[in-house]
């Protein structure tokens, strides 16, 4: 497949990128397969700032979306979670990302870690050919989306089929809105967490940490 093997000395980390608003199993099952076929250390998982592709969407409060993703998991010894992005001003780029945590982590072989839908989109992202020097690229089955390595990123990404999760951070809030349960389709402390701080409820999209 071409995946970059285990060097001696060298801690094989992924990097498990997104808005996380809130947090789903679909993540948390992406992320632990991945772990598992590649043999990784670790997982981070890193909550975005603003998002460049959702600038026009009213997106949770950075701190909201980062302790929601502490919560779902702090359980498992394998994933962390970095503030990198919710840190850095502006929009988050996945080059910066991978940058900040190439300097952070200099004994760390990156494995990036996206869905079938992100991926098709890569070639579109902030200086894609500079990635590939950054992160070796890991796609994963999503429902509704082809999987498919798009054409120059070909050597520096491969695909996983992994169990079908058919849910969505979209789909969750939706759900929150109308009132209809969440529960099993984010871990129970992400739910309780939803309903303490009113979070997708109607009228107050987006409260904040401290309201
Ligand atoms: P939204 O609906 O707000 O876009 P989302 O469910 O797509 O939320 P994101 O935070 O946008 O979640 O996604 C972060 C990463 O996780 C992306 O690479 C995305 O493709 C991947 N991902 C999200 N949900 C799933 C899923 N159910 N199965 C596999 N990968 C997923
Ligand atoms: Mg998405």
């Amino acid at each position: 497949l071409g995946i970059p093997q285990r060097t001696p000395g060298r801690t094989r980390l992924g990097v498990m990128g997104g808005t996380f608003d809130p947090i789903h199993h679909g993540h948390l099952v992406a992320a632990s397969e991945v772990a598992a076929y590649l043999d990784l250390d670790e997982v981070v998982f890193v909550p975005t700032g603003q998002p460049w592709q959702k600038a026009d969407k009213e997106v949770t409060d950075p701190e909201h979306r980062y302790l929601m993703t502490v919560i779902a998991t702090a359980s498992n010894p394998r994933f962390t979670v970095s503030r990198v992005d919710i840190d850095r001003e502006g929009p988050t780029y996945t080059i910066d990302t991978l940058t900040d945590l190439h300097e952070l982590r200099p004994n760390a072989d990156l494995f990036f870690i996206t869905g079938a839908d992100a991926l098709g989109q890569m070639m579109t992202w902030k200086d894609a050919e500079k990635m590939w020097d950054l992160a070796y690229f890991i796609g994963v089955t999503r429902p509704g989306h082809e999987l498919t390595i798009p054409e120059p990123a070909e050597g520096r990404v491969a695909l996983l089929e992994i169990p079908a999760m058919a849910i969505s951070s979209t789909g969750i809030r939706d759900r929150a809105r109308d009132k209809m349960p969440v529960w099993y389709l984010v871990p129970d402390g992400v739910v309780q967490y939803i309903n303490k701080y009113e979070l997708y409820s109607a009228d107050d999209a987006a409260a904040g940490a401290g309201s």
